[in-house]
């Protein structure tokens, strides 16, 4: 297929966006739809591109057992392939010297992706923990941060419609690249999660934020809010208004920490929030035996802990399980004052 990127590219990027651009997405009228496109990428970049071919190759060695903890359920999944992102050193110091692998200008030979609204590259993730697993990078390096880019994370939950969920990790709590601005987005329906909040039981509807309603979700092991609408620029602002309400609590300047999975259905825009405290728990930083490796991000938060070691798979049990999401939470204190703050 013949790629022409639009002469209004007024930026240096015109040449390689010509060679790593597969397709374009812009939303015009008659254009075939994202998750199309994004799935004719995926199955091109496999004949095309070996590391991508045997990433999806692995997957079929994923081992799955499910872990019944108090009031909820977790999917442990033994995924060796993703060692060196669970182990990936995320801190700035790291990312600073670490070439940036989703720079345009690094992007491994044989990988192309799809140019999105001529702002964003969607590229097939090498190391997928699930079977079609995409990351949406920006153009340019810059900082992954939510509130400034929330408007694209909810053009692409539509844009990618129902059936997809569209996600994010915040730089200090899951990010692979924290200093290159990415989302996430992989089919629905694989993480726990997703069915979790539509028992109705478990959520407390606790606020409404300029139309967009604030709900509580219990009894997960971890704090989780949802905030939901059906106009987008209401859920954005409710986002900004509770990310504003926890720095307050917190004391903190910069971004507090957070997953976010975005769900579109019915004219809905859900965004499912995670607060955190820490990235990984202690165990993490263990010597010898008694360290585990889990780096918990969105899909972890989401009830698919990854565990790329062996040993680890095997032996976490519920009371581990409670344990880790217990550390990497934000207590539930925290998060009540800050919804308190907001009401
Ligand atoms: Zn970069």
């Amino acid at each position: 297929m013949g790629i022409v990127i639009p002469p209004w590219r007024k930026d240096d990027l015109g040449p390689i966006l010509n060679q790593k651009a597969y397709a374009i997405f812009d939303g015009g009228d008659g254009m075939r739809s994202l998750p199309g496109l994004c799935l004719e990428l995926l199955a091109e970049q496999k004949k095309a591109w070996l590391d991508l071919r045997q990433g999806y190759e692995s997957l079929k060695e994923v081992r799955e057992r499910d872990v019944r903890c108090g009031g909820f359920s977790v999917r442990l999944q033994y995924n060796p392939g993703r060692i060196k992102s669970s182990l990936a050193s995320v801190g700035e110091k790291n990312a600073n010297e670490r070439r940036c692998f989703l720079c345009l200008n690094h992007l491994p030979e044989g990988q192309k992706g799809l140019l999105y609204r001529n702002e964003y590259l969607i590229l097939c993730n090498p190391m997928p923990i699930f079977p079609s697993h995409f990351t949406v990078s920006h153009l340019a390096h810059r900082p992954q941060a939510i509130i400034e880019h929330i408007d694209s994370l909810l053009q692409l939950m539509s844009e990618f419609g129902f059936g997809w969920t569209v996600f994010y990790n915040g730089p200090k709590c899951g990010a692979s690249a924290p200093d290159h601005l990415h989302f996430q987005a992989s089919p629905s329906g694989q993480m726990p999660i997703e069915k979790d909040i539509r028992e109705e039981k478990r959520l407390t509807l606790l606020t409404q934020i300029d139309g967009a309603l604030l709900y509580r979700v219990r009894g997960l092991g971890r704090e989780v809010v949802i905030l939901e609408g059906d106009d987008p620029m209401a859920v954005g602002g409710a986002l900004q208004g509770f990310q504003n309400a926890l720095k307050e609590t917190l004391l903190l300047d910069e971004e507090p920490m957070m997953n976010i999975a975005g769900i579109y259905e019915e004219r809905k825009w859900r965004l499912v929030v995670f607060p955190r405290r820490k990235h990984r728990p202690d165990a993490f930083f263990k010597k010898g035996d008694g360290r585990v490796v889990v780096s918990p991000g969105l899909i972890d938060m989401g009830g698919v802990l990854v565990t790329p070691v062996k040993k680890d798979f095997e032996r976490l049990d519920a009371a581990a399980v409670e344990g880790i999401y217990r550390e990497v939470s934000l207590e539930a204190k925290t998060v009540e004052k800050a919804i308190d703050a907001l009401v």
